[in-house]
């Protein structure tokens, strides 16, 4: 029983367990991470949708800066990522997120491990255009 291991398949059965926790993960983002991580089966997700109870203990952590519904976790708009490259230890390798992810960010998503992020955050992409969806109310709190 439990959870599957994350596997560099290509089509990681984990991943998709995360992203399938909470209903409604933004398309666009998942057919992105898809294809991302068939050419790059060391790609996987640590996290994707956040519920409330979760977002606030990550906040009372310090773990993130955002309050429930201010983390584009919380509305399905974002990924953090980690690689499992074999003979590579470091899950956080940085020569991997600079080389290998930091190339593949198409102009409609931020990562924040880029150089100049506003808040250096190495696993995490989001959805550039994330508060906008939420005013226009095309995405949902995740859970609803
Ligand atoms: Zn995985
Ligand atoms: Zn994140």
């Amino acid at each position: 029983m439990g959870l599957p291991r994350h596997e560099n398949s290509g089509s990681c059965d984990r991943c998709r367990c995360i992203i399938d926790r909470y209903h409604g993960i933004h398309t666009d983002l998942l057919l992105w991470f898809s294809s991302f991580q068939m050419d790059h089966p060391e790609a996987h997700i640590s996290c994707a949708g956040r519920g409330q109870h979760y977002q606030e203990s990550m906040f009372l952590r310090g773990v993130s800066k955002a309050h429930w519904k201010r983390s584009a976790h919380n509305w399905n708009c974002a990924l953090d990522l980690f690689c499992m490259i074999p003979g590579v230890p470091n899950i956080y390798f940085n020569n991997w997120f600079e080389n290998t992810l930091g190339p593949a960010i198409p102009d409609w998503l931020l990562w924040y491990g880029r150089k100049g992020a506003p808040y250096y955050e190495l696993p995490h992409v989001e959805v550039k255009n994330w508060q906008e969806l939420v005013r226009g109310k095309t995405v949902r709190l995740v859970g609803e």
